[in-house]
C-alpha cells in the first residue's frame, strides 16, 4: 500500500476541503479482519506508550473528537481510550456553555481542560463548536465566530509549543448511514435513551455543518495540530485509524523512561 493510512487522512495547511469528495466508506484496502487484528496491536501499542509517556512527564497528547450526531464518538472513545490506564487520561464532554461559560471567553472553559504532562487528554467535542454549532445555529455574529478560527490557531500553537502533541478527528459519517443509526435507536428500545428529537433539527441542517466543518478543518488544520478526516461508516475502519494515528503521535514524541534517582546497580534486596 502507497501512502501510510495517517498521511492519506489527514489534511495538510492550505488543502481545501470538500467532504463530498471524501468517501465515509472507503477502507483504504484494509479487510475487516486485518483491520481489526492491526488495531489490537495498535491499542496494545498504545497502553505501552501511555506508561512511557506517564512516567518521563515530558510531554501531553490532546485528542479532539468532532462529528456529526450518531457518527461514533462515544464508542470510538470507548474502543480506543478503552485499554488506556485510566490514571493518566481524561476525557472531557463539552456540552452548551453554562452561564458562568458564557461569562467568559470561549476558550476559558477549553484551556482548563487540556492535559498536563504526561497525560492524554480526550474532548468529545471542544473549542471547534464555537465555530460549528454557533455558525450553523446563528448564535454569534459573523464577525465574532470568524475570528475564532485565528484564537483556536493561536491557542493550539501555544499548546504546542509548550509541549502537548494535538490529534484532531473529524469522523465522517454519510447522511444516509446516519438515517440508519438514528432509525435503530428508534427501533430498539435499548437505545431510546440516545434518541434526541432534536437530532432531527440538526440532521436537516446538514450541510450547513458540513459547510462549517469544511471552513474549521481548512483553516485549522497545521502541522503541529492535523485534522484528519476518519471515514466513520465503517466502525471497524474507524478504529483502526485513530489508533494507528495515535500511536504514530506517541511514537513521534519519542519518549523514554526517566534515569533513576539513584544509581540501583550495587542495589541488594535482602
Ligand atoms: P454527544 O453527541 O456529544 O454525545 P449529545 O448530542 O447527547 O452529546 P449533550 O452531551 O447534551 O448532547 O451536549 C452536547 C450539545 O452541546 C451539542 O448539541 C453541542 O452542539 C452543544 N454545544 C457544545 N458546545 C457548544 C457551544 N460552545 N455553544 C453552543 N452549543 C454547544
Amino acid at each position: 500500500m502507497g501512502h501510510k493510512l495517517s498521511e492519506r487522512l489527514l489534511v495538510k495547511k492550505g488543502d481545501s476541503v470538500k467532504l463530498s469528495e471524501w468517501d465515509p466508506e472507503d477502507d483504504h484496502g484494509w479487510s475487516r479482519e486485518e483491520a481489526e487484528s492491526e488495531t489490537e496491536k495498535n491499542l496494545e501499542r498504545m497502553s505501552q506508550l501511555q506508561e512511557k509517556l506517564w512516567a518521563s512527564r515530558t510531554h501531553a497528547l490532546l485528542t479532539v473528537l468532532q462529528a456529526m450526531d450518531t457518527a461514533g464518538k462515544d464508542s470510538t472513545i470507548r474502543r480506543v481510550m478503552g485499554h488506556l490506564n485510566p490514571q493518566g487520561c481524561e476525557v472531557t464532554g463539552f456540552k452548551v456553555p453554562t452561564e458562568q461559560e458564557r461569562e467568559h471567553d470561549f476558550l476559558w472553559r477549553v484551556h482548563k481542560a487540556v492535559p498536563g504532562k504526561g497525560e492524554i487528554g480526550i474532548f468529545n467535542r471542544s473549542h471547534y463548536e464555537d465555530v460549528l454549532v454557533v455558525r450553523v445555529h446563528n448564535l454569534a455574529p459573523e464577525p465574532v465566530w470568524r475570528k475564532r478560527y485565528d484564537q483556536i490557531r493561536e491557542f493550539e500553537q501555544l499548546l504546542h509549543q509548550t509541549g502537548t502533541s494535538i490529534r484532531k478527528f473529524f469522523l465522517h459519517i454519510s447522511k444516509e448511514e446516519q438515517k440508519q443509526r438514528l432509525q435503530d435507536r428508534l427501533d430498539d428500545p435499548a437505545k431510546h435513551w440516545k434518541f434526541r428529537l432534536g437530532d432531527l433539527d440538526e440532521r436537516a441542517l446538514w450541510s450547513g455543518y458540513e459547510a462549517a466543518y469544511q471552513d474549521a478543518i481548512a483553516e485549522t488544520t497545521r502541522d503541529h495540530a492535523p485534522w484528519f478526516i476518519i471515514p466513520a461508516n465503517r466502525k471497524w475502519f474507524r478504529d483502526l485509524a485513530v489508533s494507528q494515528i495515535l500511536v504514530e503521535a506517541l511514537e513521534e514524541m519519542d519518549l523514554r523512561f526517566p534515569e533513576p534517582e539513584e544509581d540501583l546497580t550495587q542495589v541488594i534486596i535482602e
